[in-house]
C-alpha cells in the first residue's frame, strides 16, 4: 500500500477512483462513457445538480449563496474575483500569508487598489499575523484560509464588517466554519475535492453587479449563476468526480465528522514532531495547519537518509516545497490515519537508529 502525502493533486478516496473508473467505461449502465455524454443531457444535468446540492448541504449554505463549478485553477480566481468585485478607484484589503496570497494580491492590482493589511513575510510566513486593522471602507477583505506551501492556517477567521473573500483551496470541507459569513469562497478542486481543472465558487449574490467595468461574458459570475453553472461546457469529468467525493464525504458523516479525524491525524503527527529530538516544526504552534504539516530536521544533513527510509515504507510526497525545504506531509480528508501512523513510526525508527 502506498501512503500518499502529496500536496496537490493529492489523495482522493479509493472508492471514488473505483466509481470514476467504472463511469469512464460505462456510466450508470448506459453503455456510454461519462466522457462522451452531452453536458445538456438529463444524465449530466443530474450530476451538476447533485454536486451543487451536496456543496450547499455539506457547507450548510443559506439561500443567498450560489454554488458554481468553473473552469480553471484557483489562480483563475485570483483575477476573476477583483474583475467582478473591485472598481479601479476602489481599494481591496488583502492578507499576505504566503505564496498564494501574494499571487492573489498581484492580480488584484490589475483591477483596482490593494491595501496589504498584514503580512507574514518578515517571519518567512511562519506565523499568521495577529494585530492588524482592516479599513472599513475597503470593498472586500481577502484571506487564504490555509497556506499550503508554508503550512499555516487561520485557526480563527478574522471576520470584519466588510465583505469577506477567501481562497480555501487547501482546507475546503476539512473543518466546520460558518461559511455563510463569507461573501465569496473559492477553491481549486485538486487538494480536497476532486481532479484538477475545476474551481468551486460559492458567492453571495448581493455582492455582484456593483461595479462599472464591463466584464467579459465568461468571466461574469452572474452569467454562470443564471445558467445554473452551465454557461458553456463545464469540465464534466472533474465535476463528476467532485460529486463522487462529496457523496463520500456525506457518507463519512459530513464536515464535522471529517474534522474530528483530521484533528486526530494532525495531533498524531505534530506530537511526534514535538517530541522527537531529530525533528522540529517550522510554523508557530498556534498557527499550524491541520492539512499541510511542514517540518525540518535539526541536522539537515540527515534529511536524505530519512527520506530514503520513508521511501522504503512506501511513503510518497513528503518532500517540502522548495521555498521551505525539509518535509511537508499533506493530511487531506481522504488520507487514512493509518498512513500517518506509518510516517510517525518511520520517524521513531529513524530516531532510534541514530540515537
Ligand atoms: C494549490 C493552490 C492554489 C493554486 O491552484 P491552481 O489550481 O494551481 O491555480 C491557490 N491557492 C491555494 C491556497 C492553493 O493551495
Amino acid at each position: 500500500m502506498v501512503h500518499n502525502f502529496n500536496a496537490g493533486p493529492s489523495i482522493l478516496p479509493k472508492e471514488v477512483f473505483q466509481q470514476a473508473a467504472e463511469a469512464v467505461l460505462n456510466y450508470n449502465g448506459s453503455g456510454l462513457s461519462i466522457l462522451e455524454l452531452g453536458h445538456r443531457t438529463a444524465s449530466f444535468e443530474a450530476v451538476m445538480n447533485e454536486a451543487r446540492a451536496l456543496v450547499k448541504e455539506l457547507m450548510q449554505l443559506d439561500d443567498q449563496h450560489e454554488v458554481l463549478f468553473l473552469h480553471g485553477g484557483a489562480s483563475t480566481q485570483f483575477m476573476q474575483v477583483p474583475m467582478n468585485l473591485l472598481d479601479d478607484k476602489e481599494t481591496a484589503a488583502y492578507a499576505d500569508t504566503g505564496v498564494w496570497g501574494t499571487k492573489a494580491i498581484k492580480e488584484a492590482k490589475l483591477f483596482g487598489k490593494v491595501e496589504v493589511v498584514c503580512t507574514g513575510k518578515e517571519s518567512n510566513y511562519t506565523i499568521i499575523p495577529k494585530d492588524f486593522a482592516v479599513p472599513n471602507d475597503a470593498t472586500y477583505f481577502h484571506i487564504t484560509t490555509n497556506n499550503t506551501i508554508y503550512g499555516s492556517q487561520w485557526q480563527k477567521i478574522p471576520y470584519t464588517s466588510i465583505p469577506l473573500v477567501a481562497d480555501m483551496s487547501s482546507d475546503i470541507f476539512s473543518r466546520v466554519i460558518d461559511f455563510n459569513r463569507f461573501d465569496l469562497i473559492y477553491a481549486g478542486a485538486q487538494k480536497n475535492m476532486g481532479p484538477a481543472g475545476v474551481n468551486l465558487v460559492v458567492v453571495k449574490k448581493s455582492i455582484l453587479g456593483k461595479i462599472k467595468r464591463t466584464i467579459p461574458t465568461i468571466m461574469d459570475y452572474r452569467n454562470h449563476i443564471n445558467e445554473g453553472s452551465m454557461l458553456n461546457t463545464p469540465p464534466v469529468f472533474s465535476v463528476f468526480v467532485c460529486m463522487l467525493t462529496l457523496r463520500w464525504l456525506k457518507a463519512q458523516g459530513g464536515v464535522a465528522a471529517i474534522e474530528k479525524l483530521n484533528e486526530a491525524k494532525a495531533t498524531l503527527l505534530y506530537n511526534e514532531i514535538d517530541s522527537n529530538p531529530f525533528f522540529r516544526g517550522t510554523v508557530d504552534k498556534a498557527d499550524r495547519s491541520k492539512m499541510n504539516v511542514c517540518f525540518v530536521m535539526n541536522d539537515p544533513t540527515l534529511e536524505k537518509s530519512f527520506l530514503s527510509l520513508t521511501k522504503e515504507k512506501n511513503i510518497i510526497g513528503i518532500e517540502g516545497h522548495r521555498l521551505v525545504g525539509g518535509f511537508r506531509a499533506s493530511l487531506y480528508n481522504a488520507l487514512p490515519i493509518s498512513s500517518v501512523t506509518v510516517l510517525v513510526d518511520a520517524m521513531k525508527e529513524f530516531a532510534a537508529a541514530h540515537a
